[in-house]
């Protein structure tokens, strides 16, 4: 898709540091790293959403950050854990409108941490729970 800066960065018509790449995905580094290692997951066919993509390629996404994952772990980085974080919307936080999983390596005492809301305190009744579930559940393909 023009315009669209990883579609770019999968030809190669834009710089980026490549760790990794099959037919289907690339993996580069994250230019803005959370943390040291910090990884960008990429399908090279334009999405911007991930329902978009069929179940293969979202089969493929999850088989590479599983790969690079493992890279990261018997690497000299040394993280003790990671996040999969795959913000899908605006409102989730998403910034570049093609389909990309962050994999950000996590170290003791490195600093990064989800903000929750207030709310997030209180645990929601069972039947807010099944009233939610029932609008949800309906929908399923
Ligand atoms: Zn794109």
């Amino acid at each position: 898709m023009s315009g669209c800066i990883f579609c770019a960065i999968v030809k190669g018509e834009s710089p980026a540091v490549r760790v990794y790449e099959d037919d289907k995905t690339l993996v580069i580094m994250d230019r803005k790293p959370i943390t040291n290692g910090h990884l960008l997951v990429i399908p090279k066919k334009h999405a911007e959403f991930l329902t978009e993509l069929d179940d293969e390629r979202v089969a493929e996404l999850l088989k590479v950050a599983k790969k690079m994952s493992l890279a990261l772990k018997k690497s000299k980085l040394r993280c003790k854990g990671m996040n999969y974080l795959l913000a899908d919307g605006a409102e989730a936080g998403q910034e570049v409108f093609h389909v990309h999983m962050h994999l950000i390596p996590r170290y003791r005492g490195d600093g990064f941490y989800m903000h929750m809301p207030p709310k997030y305190e209180n645990e929601t009744s069972t039947e807010d729970l099944e009233r939610i579930a029932a609008k949800i559940e309906t929908m399923v393909l």
